[in-house]
């Protein structure tokens, strides 16, 4: 899916195509009658300064969406931060201008926005900790990593990749990365990529640099691929076998 939409801020006018995480279809809109905002009490204080403009200006909001599908309607409620910034724009009249906006930074929406395109066929244990994800993306890329790190591990436990080994009688569990380099061959293009969702869920994880939104589209963007190359492609193929037995009325030989 096209992920860029949904790393853009809104404004009062402008909202970026989200689509209803209800019935995925309808575009969520604004029913600017909910948008609540507060200017912060440091950025009310920072008026006083003698340099002060106005994308100083911090704040919070919270408001409401409905989905534009008249079958669906469902409401989608938003919290964040808000931010006045300045933006350049080349004016016909007037060569390059300065425009200054407010911009609002979702911080969680409830239900969640869906991030990712999922194989309707995609096991309920490695949806569940996409969903998971998608509720912290916004929030906390570190988190949602962390659990797009658990959805890799559901999908080689659903691949019967099994999870723990006997060593001297001793159940030990086995290493991620271990699980994926044991996925039988034909799975090989798709090994490269969940070892790079690992090392990302890993850095969601430990201390070092804070993972960015950037490090969470990647997962993301690999994530979406394997699923895809895994349960798509094994529900064609099925649906191939179906198709000859049923061509056969038995047996193919
Ligand atoms: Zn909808």
């Amino acid at each position: 899916m096209e992920r860029t939409p949904y790393l853009l801020p809104f404004t009062r006018d402008r909202i970026p195509t989200w689509l209803c995480p209800v019935c995925q279809s309808g575009h969520l809109r604004l029913l600017k009658d909910t948008l609540v905002e507060r200017e912060s009490q440091a950025s009310q204080k920072d008026h006083d300064h003698v340099d002060w403009e106005p994308d100083w200006i911090r704040g919070v909001f919270s408001c409401v969406f409905e989905c534009n599908n008249e079958r669906c309607k469902e409401y989608v409620s938003c919290a964040g931060d808000s931010r006045v910034e300045t933006t350049e724009f080349l004016d016909d009249e007037y060569g390059w201008s300065q425009q200054q906006e407010e911009n609002f930074y979702p911080g969680y929406f409830v239900p969640a926005l869906v991030l990712m395109d999922i194989p309707k066929v995609c096991p309920e244990t490695v949806r569940k900790h996409l969903r998971e994800s998608f509720a912290l993306a916004y929030a906390d890329a570190g988190a949602a990593l962390n659990c797009a790190r658990a959805a890799v591990e559901a999908v080689l436990t659903n691949l019967n990749i099994t999870r723990f080994r006997n060593q001297n009688g001793k159940r030990r569990i086995i290493s991620l990365h271990q699980r994926i380099e044991g996925l039988p061959n034909k799975y090989d293009e798709q090994k490269q990529l969940l070892l790079a969702v690992k090392w990302l869920g890993n850095a969601g994880s430990h201390s070092g640099p804070e993972p960015t939104v950037n490090d969470l589209r990647n997962a993301y963007d690999l994530l979406e691929s394997v699923l895809a190359e895994i349960y798509d492609k094994k529900t064609e193929k099925l649906k191939a076998v179906a198709k000859k037995v049923n061509k056969k009325k038995g047996t193919s030989k």
